[in-house]
């Protein structure tokens, strides 16, 4: 299957990457893919199910009477579960406290996994994640590990007014057995504690220029 460029930016979370990967796609005028979304939808309809995130028979009996639907909305991903949209319901404390447990199913993964790669059979994309540079497209050569202090990744969750134990998630995330949370071995790593989200996004577009990706600026494009 021939694949579009795929962008890959991975980290822990409140890192930053979202608001990232969302301004890069803008700049890049790409598909912006936040695969986390996808995770906390499925895990708002087992919670609305009434079964338990720990229940991994449960779960995927669910899973397999469930239609998941990927679209495209607005320039970025967007999932449909049995025809509603769970868009508003994605940041609530339930599905904060619940949706590390989900992402250790490994059939959980298996089948989110394979709808993330259909993204790139048809559009250039930015996607956000875990494990997008490890395990999802691991043969992209552009890889970005997004990071940032324990103590600013804390602030910015308070800020946005959101209950969400990142350092439980973070430890889930990392030692769950399935495509855990790591570090890409050929992904370029930013610390992202002191920079304003134009910042990530110039080091970014720097770094993919040096590895050759054609990028058009305003002005070049203003001269052609
Ligand atoms: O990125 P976000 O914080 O919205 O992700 C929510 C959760 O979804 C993560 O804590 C993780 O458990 C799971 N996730 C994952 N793999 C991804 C994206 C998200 O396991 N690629």
């Amino acid at each position: 299957m021939e694949n579009h460029l795929v962008i890959a930016i991975d980290g822990p979370a409140a890192s930053g990457k979202s608001s990232v990967a969302r301004a890069l796609a803008r700049r890049l005028e790409i598909l912006y893919v936040n695969t986390g979304a996808m995770y906390r939808a499925v895990t708002w309809h087992v919670v609305a199910s009434g079964i338990s995130s720990k229940d991994s028979e449960a779960v995927l009996k669910l899973l397999g009477e469930t239609r998941i639907v990927c679209g495209v909305y607005e320039g970025q991903s967007n999932i449909l579960i049995n025809g509603a949209d769970p868009n508003p319901y994605l940041l609530s404390e339930e599905v904060n406290a619940n949706v590390s447990n989900i992402a250790t199913i490994p059939e959980v993964r298996r089948q989110l996994v394979d709808l993330q790669r259909v993204y790139a059979v048809d559009f250039d994309n930015v996607m956000e994640g875990r494990d997008i540079g490890s395990a999802v497209f691991p043969e992209t050569p552009y890889k970005f590990y997004i990071d940032a202090s324990p103590e600013v990744r804390l602030m910015r969750r308070q800020r946005q007014g959101l209950q969400d134990s990142i350092s439980a998630r973070d430890r889930q995330d990392s030692s769950r057995r399935t495509s855990p949370l790591i570090i890409a071995e050929d992904a370029h790593v930013i610390d992202s504690s002191h920079l304003t989200i134009d910042g990530v996004v110039g080091e970014i577009i720097g770094r993919l220029k040096l590895k050759g990706l054609k990028i058009l600026d305003c002005t070049s494009r203003i001269a052609a």
